[in-house]
């Protein structure tokens, strides 16, 4: 819940016909507690809606578990055309689904148009083209043989963080689905709505009720659905802190889970890199979304021998982003998602202040209000100062000097987090030896935070366990069923 100044719209903009979306149909049971969707730009009330009581979490469980037997047995290939035909209303409907997200989260509508629904019905288009393709093998012992049934795992349990609300719904049901799953997804509590508009198009694209069922709440509601034992997965967006607390309690009975959590990554920019193109990659990798991307290269390590260059252009380049209304297809920055949240960055870079960083960014005029955030670079960062340590999740950028490659990769490597790593060089050997030792569970070369549905995404270390995305995914929504057949009668 939002602790700072709300605004009352006489009907609220974003008003969803109820809160949770159960068996096909939306449902609201008003002795839940109230949540507050709030537009961060002005405070204004965008809907009103209620956490789930047990009740309502016993109605989602009861429906998936009927709906996923069905489904399952459906046509791997019918279960592929229902997520296409959701990709293609989702790309129909992107400008609004666009608009909604900005509201909800104050990202900019120029993001929110290519990188948000869209990427989600990227998803479910890759998944429902792989639903056909799932197969199991066959092996011959002698005259005996074995053959695997990759099968599903029943009612999966998605847990979204607030950053990317319909994309990572949308990356959670697209492989749950297509393998046979039954979904029930519980968004963050700061950002509800638009899972709620992927529950619509999924059934408008001839998903069965309760196929995928959207349960709204705080922390306790997921951890609730957590530990249901009705629950045979858990996949969750979110902190290192709340991953390790979900994590434990699923594997408490034996249950698989993913876990997509924080980073602190590291983009590594060598002499010889396309000044400008490591710029795009370091602007990219920390200031869009106003930096609230858990993959995020927010370690900058510039060679000695590019420095000057890179950080002439950077400080030009940044203070070009236009920071303002975020319904303004020209804005590149809006505020953070909440006025709570833009505090907590705000005391990251007091800290690193504090700690002899230096803001190499100029103060820049804020529009009014109180989630806003100016994007910042600090330089003379070391390994040791906070901000290179924890996770802002906010626009705040670190620079560190290195002067050798050795040096830069163990520095680079000594992180308890493990998510992602950026390489800019025009020495392609060196990029592929990096690669192979960074210590992350993607690594890009001369580009940053690009996520195609065929692409495995997800963490090493403390960033996560499992992977979305990519044919790996499908690992994480089935189990195989080994069957040996004795030929001897
Ligand atoms: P949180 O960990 O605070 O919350 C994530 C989700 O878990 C929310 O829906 C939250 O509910 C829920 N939750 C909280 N406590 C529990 C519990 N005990 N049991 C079950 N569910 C619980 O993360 P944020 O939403 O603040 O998101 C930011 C974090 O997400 C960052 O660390 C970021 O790095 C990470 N992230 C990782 C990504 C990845 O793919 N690796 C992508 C995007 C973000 P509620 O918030 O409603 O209380």
């Amino acid at each position: 819940m939002q602790s700072y100044q709300t605004r009352e719209m006489a009907t609220p903009l974003c008003q969803p016909a109820a809160s949770h979306f159960i068996d096909g149909t939306f449902m609201e049971d008003k002795t839940g507690p109230e949540i507050l969707s709030v537009n961060p730009v002005n405070g204004e009330i965008i809907a009103r809606l209620h956490g789930a009581t047990s009740t309502m979490i016993e109605k989602a469980i009861g429906s998936a578990k009927r709906a996923q037997k069905e489904w399952a047995r459906k046509e791997p290939a019918e279960r592929g055309r229902v997520l296409r035909r959701a990709a293609d209303i989702m790309r129909a409907r992107n400008r609004e689904l666009s608009v909604l997200e900005t509201l909800d989260t104050g990202k900019p509508i120029s993001e929110t148009l290519v990188a948000d629904a869209a990427s989600g019905a990227d998803c479910l288009e890759y998944f429902g083209a792989i639903a056909a393709t799932l197969a199991g093998d066959s092996i011959q012992f002698g005259e005996n043989w074995v053959y695997t049934r990759r099968e599903p795992l029943g009612v999966c349990l998605g847990i979204g963080a607030w950053n990317y609300p319909i994309q990572i719904a949308a990356w959670k049901a697209a492989p749950a689905l297509a393998c046979g799953n039954a979904l029930i997804f519980k968004p963050s509590e700061i950002t509800p709505l638009s899972a709620l508009r992927l529950a619509e198009i999924l059934t408008e694209a001839g998903l069965p009720p309760g196929v995928f069922n959207v349960v709204q709440g705080a922390g306790d509601v997921g951890a609730e659905l957590a530990t249901h034992p009705a629950i045979a997965k858990v996949s969750l967006t979110g902190s290192v802190k709340t991953g390790a607390r979900v994590a434990s309690a699923a594997m408490a009975d034996i249950r698989p889970v993913t876990m997509e959590l924080g980073g602190k990554s590291a983009l590594i920019v060598f002499d010889d890199a396309d000044v400008e193109a490591a710029v795009s990659g370091a602007i990219l990798g920390n200031f869009y979304s106003a930096g609230q991307i858990c993959s995020n290269g927010t370690r900058v390590f510039l060679q000695r021998g590019i420095r000057e260059a890179f950080l002439a252009r950077l400080l030009e380049r940044v203070a070009a982003l236009k920071i303002g209304n975020p319904m303004d297809e020209e804005t590149d920055i809006g505020p953070l998602v909440s006025a709570d949240h833009r505090n907590r960055v705000a005391a990251y870079v007091a800290g690193a202040e504090v700690e002899g960083a230096y803001q190499v960014t100029p103060p820049r005029k804020l529009p009014p209000g109180d989630a806003w955030h100016e994007p910042v670079v600090f330089t003379n960062v070391t390994d040791w100062m906070t901000l290179a340590r924890e996770e802002v999740f906010g626009p705040v950028m670190a620079v560190l000097d290195f002067d050798d490659e050795e040096d830069v990769v163990s520095r680079a490597n000594a992180t308890d987090f493990g998510l992602a790593a950026g390489i800019f060089t025009r020495d392609l050997v060196r990029a592929h030896r990096l690669a192979a030792e960074l210590e992350a569970g993607t690594v890009w070369i001369n580009a940053y935070n690009l996520t195609p549905a065929g692409m495995a995404f997800g963490g090493i270390k403390r960033s996560g366990i499992g992977r979305e995305n990519g044919r790996a995914a499908i690992d994480h929504y089935t189990q195989l069923k080994s069957v040996f057949v004795s030929m001897q009668t």
